[in-house]
């Protein structure tokens, strides 16, 4: 199949055996290593089992996030964002201002409002439960994608509750769904290096999974490209497709390219200036031959990746573009261009440019439908 290309004879058995099941870790980490012809030859893979695996819809959502306080007692050295409750650009809005903006984001078309903000001291679980049960008593329809696992972690803490009884009492009062975010690298001597203060790898992943048994699917991510080894973006990968063998709650996976201009970690010297280009492609590529079909969608962050870049990962196993996503404070702060609101016919534009269909897609890809 791969002809011309002239691959490595391993490279062209890894790919093929590929396109019928997943593959193993060892496998992964080769294929994270090729270049040239190869590097072509995995993107090609990837993207043919994207094609049979999702079809040529590429989708995204009408939403609106919300990051209600950038005051955080975290330590994350990754994070541009947190501010000391003192600093003069710190913030923390008053629910009834986040209800406000639902309504002003809903009125506009959203049909998701995602929900993230610092571990404030003032901060707990039964906070979380009066915002949705305040955003949901003005807009009963609107999905609420809603708190990281560190945030469910700490309010679970500070209200004194178990992670299941937080989550039990988030479910009823509206929580449509978790970003799957906090996940950083899976691996424990890796968060003791870029994010010393946050739940640990097995506490990330009993809140994930008391998540789905509860019944509130999540999304997974993983931010790399500061300090971790190859090896250790295998073993995240592989952590993530055996939580999705156990439970099937995730909806899909968030690969986010570390933004290293104003992280600590950068300008201290302790992490790299980011990935390349190739590496990105390689984890899009890598990533969708490891899931096959257990996680089926792989989104595209644009704002971290920026358009043009983002339309060319598309064609490395990647399926989504993401949201609309207006307000997005985060990425900005940490120094990525892209992160304020995009009109739909602009991702319209970037997906017809590539020949496939764009979609409009809810929350958890259960209804999606073409444009
Ligand atoms: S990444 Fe989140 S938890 Fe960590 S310091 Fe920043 S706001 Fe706080």
């Amino acid at each position: 199949m791969y002809g011309k290309l002239n691959i490595k004879p391993r490279t062209e058995q890894i790919l093929e055996k590929a396109l019928q099941g997943p593959i193993s870790n060892d496998e992964a980490l080769y294929l994270m290593k090729v270049d040239g012809n190869d590097l072509t030859a995995l993107l090609i893979t990837a993207d043919i089992l994207r094609e049979k695996i999702v079809g040529e819809e590429i989708t995204f959502i009408k939403n609106w996030n919300i990051n209600f306080t950038n005051i955080c007692s975290g330590t994350c050295g990754f994070c541009a964002f947190k501010k000391e409750e003192d600093d003069p650009d710190a913030y923390f809005l008053e629910i009834t201002d986040m209800v406000q903006i639902a309504k002003d984001a809903a009125h506009d078309g959203a049909v998701e409002i995602c929900i993230q903000g610092g571990l404030h001291p003032q901060v707990d679980a039964y906070f979380y439960e009066s915002i949705l049960k305040s955003v949901k008593a003005e807009l009963p329809d609107v999905h609420i994608h809603a708190f990281s696992p560190m945030e469910i972690y700490y309010g679970s803490e500070m209200a004194g509750l178990s992670i299941e009884e937080t989550l039990k009492m988030l479910k009823k009062a509206g929580l449509g769904s978790m970003p799957g975010t906090a996940a950083e690298i899976l691996n424990d001597e890796v968060r003791k290096v870029i994010c010393p203060g946050k739940l640990s790898t097995a506490q990330w992943v009993e809140v994930i999974e008391t998540a789905h048994k509860v019944g509130v699917p999540t999304t997974c991510t993983m931010m790399y490209g500061h300090v971790e080894t190859l090896e250790q973006r295998i073993e995240h990968l592989d952590i993530l497709r055996n939580i999705q063998h156990r439970t099937g709650g995730f909806t899909e996976f968030v690969p986010l390219t570390f933004m290293h201009q104003y992280a600590p970690i950068y300008q201290d010297g302790i992490s790299r200036a980011g990935t390349t280009g190739a590496e990105d492609l390689k984890l899009y590529a890598v990533a969708r031959l490891m899931f096959h079909d257990s996680i089926k969608n792989i989104q595209v962050s644009w704002v971290k990746l920026g358009f043009k870049f983002a339309q060319v990962c598309l064609m490395a196993g990647a399926n989504d573009l993401g949201g609309t996503l207006g307000e997005e404070n985060i990425s900005r702060s940490a120094g990525a261009s892209h992160g304020v609101r995009t009109e739909p016919s602009e991702l319209e534009r970037i997906i017809g440019d590539l020949g496939r269909k764009p979609a409009i897609r809810d929350t958890i890809y259960k209804n999606i439908q073409k444009l």
